[in-house]
Parts: structure tokens; sequence; C-alpha cells
């Protein structure tokens, strides 16, 4: 008994599924392993949901607990040299909280994640087009928190609203966000170390805070042709998104409520931005919410997307680990 579900995109827009490994809690506490991956190498992976159905889902890439940042960057890294070539680009990490998303976009120091080998990616190319392009590069660091941009950059609080304007060529910005600009691996870590701490600030459980909001790396890159004279803007986008648990009903009331509705609010207009696209629906609704406001540019015309599906192992997450599965087909 076997329901094949393909999940492997249409155009500009790839799933990538990452599972991370069972922990050690898990692991002595006796939780098995839901998840199969004989076909990974297909793109194909395994759910041994309730009963005897296996579910089948065809990802563009499946990646096994055992595969390390270094094999997961190589497959991302061409759609990240894109943004070099004037392309707008968005990658982000979707699951339930513990699935590794954050694994994914940050990493550790020793195990750096996509955001950091990006920026070290793209210095490297623009050092071996250095005859031919100059660029220059601007990075900024935000988070959306019920539905509000906090500037992790802000050398100063401000009390001023930060809201997303359109410019007169049709490009979504954040007037009065901090854009540092880069010139070297040696700023950016500072500026993601920077950034990371200012997302503390403020709150006093760090991870439950980071679970609940959104955290978005911005890369805008100028770029000017030496041959041609051709100038351009282009924009990528990292983000780690908030946790896609659904909340048990006990603990829907009051502030928690108003989380929890803000981040369904905004991961369900994310899925239906990505399935009005994938689907090429006339109307896409990118103002239903300040993430898919803000990513516009970057999701949809000629860019191009990737979302890392992030999944846990366990037996225990089988419900949350289905309810992501299920999302992903949403783009197809
Ligand atoms: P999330 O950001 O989705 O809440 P985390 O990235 O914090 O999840 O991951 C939860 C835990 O699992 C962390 O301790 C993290 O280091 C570990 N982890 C996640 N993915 C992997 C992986 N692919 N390999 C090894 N450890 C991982
Ligand atoms: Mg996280």
């Amino acid at each position: 008994n076997k329901m094949v579900y393909a999940v492997k995109a249409l155009g500009n827009i790839r799933v990538f599924c990452r599972c991370r490994p069972l922990s050690k809690g898990e692991v002595s506490a006796g939780y098995a392993t839901v998840v199969d991956f004989s076909a990974a190498k297909d793109g194909e992976l395994g759910l041994l949901a309730s009963g005897s159905t296996k579910k089948i889902f065809k990802f563009d890439r499946v990646y096994t607990p055992k595969d390390g940042q270094v094999e997961v960057f190589a497959d991302a890294s061409p759609m990240v040299i894109s943004v070099l070539d004037g392309y707008n680009v968005c990658i982000f990490a979707y699951g339930q909280t513990g699935s590794g998303k954050t694994f994914t976009m940050e990493g550790t120091e020793q195990n750096r994640g996509v955001n950091y080998r990006t920026l070290e990616q793209l210095f490297r190319t623009v050092e071996e087009r250095k005859e031919t392009s100059t660029y220059n590069i601007f990075v900024s660091v935000l988070e959306v928190y019920n539905e509000q941009i906090r500037d992790l950059l802000a050398t100063s609080p401000t009390s001023k609203k930060l809201e997303i304007r359109q410019t007169s060529e049709g490009a979504h910005h954040v007037p009065g966000i901090t854009e540092a600009k880069v010139e070297n691996i040696k700023e950016v870590w500072e500026v993601l170390q920077a950034g990371s701490n200012a997302r503390a600030v403020g709150s006093n459980n760090v991870n439950e805070h980071s679970s609940r909001s959104h955290c978005m790396l911005g890369i805008v890159v100028k770029a000017k042709n030496l041959i041609n004279g051709e100038c351009t803007k282009s924009k990528l986008w990292l983000v780690d998104l908030a946790g896609s648990e659904r909340l048990a009903k006990t603990e829907a009331q009051g502030e928690r409520l108003k989380e929890a509705q803000n981040i369904n609010r905004s991961l369900s207009a994310l899925g239906d931005v990505i399935s009005s696209l994938a689907t090429k629906s006339g109307h896409i609704p990118y103002r239903n919410s300040k993430l898919t406001h803000l990513l516009q540019d970057s999701l949809g015309g000629d860019s191009k997307t990737l979302m890392f599906l992030q999944i846990s192992p366990s037996e225990q997450d089988v419900g949350e680990t289905l309810s992501s599965l299920n999302f992903a087909t949403r783009v197809r």
C-alpha cells in the first residue's frame, strides 16, 4: 500500500527536503525513525504514517541526516551565484521548531550554514570576475514578529515603525532599514553576529522568540559590467521562518494566540503565493502578510526560489512532519 505525492517543483521554484538526525534525547527515549531514505538519491522520501500506508514524496533533492552543510550548499550555490547575474533570489527554511531550520540557514561556528556560505561564495565569484565586473554588496538583517518589522542592525532603537514601500521602478524596500556595505567575509561575520545578538535583546527566552518570528537576511547586489557599462541591482533573501507547528488548543490564549495567528497568517500567505505562482494563476496575493510583501521581488517573475523543507525523523513528530510535507505539495 503506497501513495506517491510529487513535490518536484515547476519553473523557478525548487524544493529540497532535509531531515535532521534523531537527537540524543530521542535515541535514549527509544523513539523510532518514521522516515525512509532508501530512494533519497532519486529525490524520494517515504513517510511511515499510521497504519500500513507508506506515503512517498518526491522532491528536487532529499538530504538524509548524514548529509552535511557542504553537500547542501553545493546544490544551492548555482542559485546563489545567479544574484550576481541580476536575478532576484529567495531561499527559505520551512518546518516545525526543532527540525533544523536554523542549522541549515545559520549553522554553527564549526558547521556554518547557507547564510555564511552564500556570502563567502559571492565574494569568491566577485573576485573571479574582477576583470569584467564590479560589485557592491549590502546586507540587512531583520526580523518579522507579529506582523512588525524590526531592524536587527539598527545602532540606536527607533520608535518609528518600519514599513514596506515601492520605488518608482516597482522594487520593494523598507525605508530607513540599515544596509551595511560589506567588503569581505570578515565584515560579513561581524554583521551576522551583530544581527544575531540584537535578536536576543528584549526577549526573555531567545529560543521561544526565534521560533515565533521570521529572521531575514537581505543581500543587495549592485553590479556594473565593465565591458558594456550595464548596471543591475538585484536582491537575495535568506529566510529562517517561524516554526510551522500548530498550537495546542489549551495554549491558545492572549498574546500566544495573537502570535500563533500571525505565524499562521504569514506561513499560509507564503503557501498561497507559491502555489499561485506554481499554478500560474492571475492574482498573486503578496500583500496578505509582511513576509510575502517583503519577499515580493524575489518570489515569482524570473526570480529563483528555493525552499528547504525541514523535517524530524522521529515517530513522535510524525503529525507535524506530515503537515510540512503536505505544505510542500502545494507548490506543485
Ligand atoms: P529549528 O531552527 O528548526 O527550530 P534547529 O536548527 O535549532 O531547529 O535544530 C534543532 C537541533 O537539531 C539543534 O541542536 C541542531 O544543532 C540540531 N540539528 C538540526 N539539523 C541538524 C543536522 N542536519 N545535523 C546535525 N544536527 C542538526
Ligand atoms: Mg530556529
